[in-house]
């Protein structure tokens, strides 16, 4: 937190220097090697430097928070090194945001500036076919707001939410790796809790499970501490294999 003299902000533990919410799955073999990006986050061009991303072939986005998408206009080195325009996917509600927020990408006029090169599609719920592995959009509530987690293979990544309805918990059983919000212990309207996301891990059952979404309250260690071995904190750069059924 910015300002912020806590012990946490002032912690020597690298875990403890968190970015932007944001994740890269890579899949495919060593000729067909491809990167999606769940989220762009302000913290993208930092993110993509220092854990040396090589490839970016498409977006998904949860949902238009800020903390999720100001990075959009970082993408622009993996349309010159791939060649081609970057599929972006995420709600109507999402598409519509991200267009108004990033109105001079869109915009068909000509421009001396370089841009991204981006076409956007809107989701409906049906899986996402990306380069043979399906995405498929999980709804989740964030207050009053509705936004997407995703489920590919073994995996599913649920970012800011503050209740799962019923319809998105049956798409989430015999999960390899769950990952989800847990942003403190005390409450809030849009977020879930540590203790409401070992509610959840324990009623999905995944084999294992990372919060993310972390605030300051957190301390990495000390939280780990009382978690739950299956349990555990993600952090910045940290990197997870994953059984993915082939679709
Ligand atoms: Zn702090
Ligand atoms: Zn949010
Ligand atoms: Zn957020």
């Amino acid at each position: 937190m910015i300002g912020c003299r806590c012990a946490v902000c002032h912690s020597e533990d690298p875990r403890d220097r968190r970015l932007r919410p944001s994740v890269h799955v890579r899949f495919g073999g060593n000729e067909s090697n491809r990167g999606v990006l769940i989220d762009t986050a302000p913290d993208f061009r930092y993110q993509a430097l220092r854990f040396g991303f090589e490839r970016v072939d498409a977006i998904l986005f949860t949902h238009s928070h800020a903390d999720h998408v100001m990075g959009l206009d970082d993408v622009r080195p993996f349309n010159y090194r791939q060649g081609g325009v970057i599929p972006v996917y995420g709600s109507e509600e999402t598409i519509g945001a991200i267009r108004r927020t990033f109105r001079y990408i869109f915009d068909e006029k000509d421009s001396e500036s370089s841009r991204p090169r981006l076409v956007t599609h809107v989701f409906d719920g049906a899986p996402i076919d990306l380069f043979g592995l399906d995405f498929t959009p999980v709804r989740l509530k964030h207050g009053r707001g509705t936004v997407y987690g995703f489920r590919f293979g073994d995996a599913a990544y649920l970012t800011d939410h503050s209740d799962i309805p019923e319809e998105s918990m049956a798409m989430l059983q015999g999960l390899d790796v769950l990952f989800l919000d847990a942003l403190r212990h005390k409450p809030h309207p849009t977020h879930s809790t540590v203790a409401r996301s070992l509610e959840t891990v324990e009623k999905l059952a995944p084999r294992r499970a990372f919060f993310t979404h972390i605030c300051h309250d957190l301390g990495h260690a000390c939280t780990e501490e009382r978690l739950p071995p299956h349990v555990r904190l993600a952090y910045d750069g940290l990197e997870i294999e994953v059984g993915v059924r082939q679709a």
